[in-house]
């Protein structure tokens, strides 16, 4: 029992520690799972039912996802909402302790991130919130967004334009890290994911390729003339791509070929005319070869903020938490892992970071962008990995259905559901955030950059899932978590 914590906060920081085990069983559960984006079957099933259980009242299939969904609790206001992802990544299959490269299935999709661990913190941090409201007759709505196909960057500008997010308050995005802290300001990059699809004709490669048009030197003018244009990319913007279709086999001339990019930029802005010039790059590499050129966007979303209230009520939640008590062991394997992916032996951190001014946005997105220039957001980071291990490299999954992602997740959903009380209890937390943020943002007009009609695409990682889901069914874990 810790000395002046409200008796409702301390009745939160309870549960999530009666209910590590749930926690960790949910963690595990999604870790075998292994869903990829837009897959995540199993895992929205597991998710969303543990909240329909537990006396939310949940909506499937938002915003045309199927793998998405709102759980919500209580009524009236405030409106809070927690919102994270839940998706692994293709070819990243990695067995959790072990200090090497070691996959589950050979090229099977795999947790090499932790957005296992993400999914656990949200629902257990939502149940205590939710039972504490029932216990001490608060009053307010707890609203849970599952939100999937994190890694491409997918679901939430979708649920911001189709109005999910039109009556929250304030909003809350839990995501692990190697260390426990906050932060405020730009975060992330926006980014404006659109494949460039070139239509022309075939025709036998050596016996008549004067006859054909061909899409694959469409896309490599493209991708020729985009290199020549990175030289004069402002300092923040940044763009990669793949080739997705590059066509058959070397003696038919391709009648279609594809090539995928994401643009970045630290402004919506930015990302935006980053892609504007991609597309006239595109239509001169279609003018040079008499193909015909399809712009297909996938997702459009505005870079991560970070509200400076949230971030301070968040950075009082963390220390009164405090970091995990790491055992000797966890250390060791910590250890094990970093030598295994040639870094630094220096084990796990052991101290709570410091909330500083406002941060510098890293290069990478997340798709909840748009939520947090529709309302209010906190972005908590809970100590889930290893320090210095790689995202999407094997060295980033071997922790993350062990003690080390237990322990973490444990004070990160303890965080968070205190940070809740905060909101619900008291309401100069809601209204000084929604202060700060009309500040932070002023002279920003945010309107959703995804197009009205934009529908999610389905199709994505079917195949590999068909492909390997029979293979990873018997590695998953045999008895659902139950939380109290
Ligand atoms: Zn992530």
């Amino acid at each position: 029992m810790k000395t002046n914590v409200k008796p409702e906060k301390q009745f939160v920081l309870d549960y999530v520690a009666e209910n590590a085990d749930a926690l960790a069983g949910v963690c595990d559960s999604l870790f075998w799972f292994g869903e990829p984006a837009m897959q995540e079957e199993r895992s929205a099933e597991l998710l969303s039912g543990i909240l329909e259980d537990g006396g939310f009242s949940v909506e499937r299939g938002i915003s045309g996802f199927p793998t998405g969904f709102m759980a919500t609790y209580g009524e009236g206001e405030p409106v809070i909402a927690v919102h994270t992802e839940y998706d692994a990544a293709p070819n990243n299959s990695q067995q959790p302790g072990v200090g090497e490269h070691a996959a589950i299935v050979e090229g099977a999709p795999g947790h090499c991130e932790g957005h296992n661990v993400n999914g656990a913190v949200m629902i257990s941090a939502v149940m205590a919130a939710r039972r504490a409201m029932e216990a001490h007759g608060i009053k307010g709505t707890l609203k849970v967004f599952g939100a999937p196909a994190e890694e491409l960057i997918l679901a939430r500008p979708y649920y911001v334009r189709d109005g999910y997010f039109d009556d929250v308050d304030v909003a809350f995005h839990p995501h692990l890290w190697d260390r426990f802290f906050t932060e405020y300001g730009v975060l992330q990059r926006a980014v404006v994911s659109a494949e460039f699809v070139f239509h022309g004709e075939t025709a036998h490669a050596a016996m008549s390729p004067w006859d054909a048009r061909d899409a694959l030197d469409g896309v490599m003018l493209m991708d020729s003339g985009m290199a020549q244009y990175r030289e004069h990319l402002h300092p923040g913007m940044g763009m990669q791509r793949v080739i997705t279709d590059g066509g058959d086999q070397p003696n038919v001339i391709p009648s279609r070929a594809a090539i995928w990019w994401f643009f970045r930029d630290t402004t919506a802005e930015g990302a935006q005319k980053l892609f504007e010039h991609a597309k006239q790059v595109a239509e001169g590499a279609a003018l040079m070869t008499k193909t015909e050129l399809e712009v297909v966007i996938k997702t459009a979303v505005w870079p991560v903020r970070g509200n400076e209230t949230l971030a301070h009520t968040l950075q009082r939640n963390i220390e009164l938490v405090g970091m995990p008590e790491w055992e000797e062991t966890d250390q060791e394997m910590a250890r094990d892992i970093q030598t295994g992916a040639g870094i630094e032996a220096q084990g796990l951190t052991t101290e709570i970071t410091p909330l500083e001014g406002p941060s510098a946005s890293i290069p990478a997105a997340n798709d909840c962008g748009d939520v947090s220039w529709k309302v209010p957001m906190g972005r908590l980071w809970f100590p889930s990995n290893i320090p210095g291990v790689t995202f999407h490299h094997w060295s980033a999954g071997a922790a993350l259905a062990t003690d080390i992602a237990h322990k973490g997740g444990v004070a990160g959903a303890g965080a968070l559901a205190a940070t809740l009380m905060d909101c619900f209890t008291d309401p100069s937390v809601v209204s000084e955030a929604k202060t700060s943020f009309a500040k932070e943002t002023e002279g920003v007009d945010y309107a959703p950059m995804i197009p009205p009609e934009n529908t999610p695409p389905l199709e994505t990682n079917r195949a590999i899932m068909e492909k390997f889901r029979p293979l990873m069914e018997p590695h998953y874990a045999p008895d659902g978590p139950k939380f109290r």
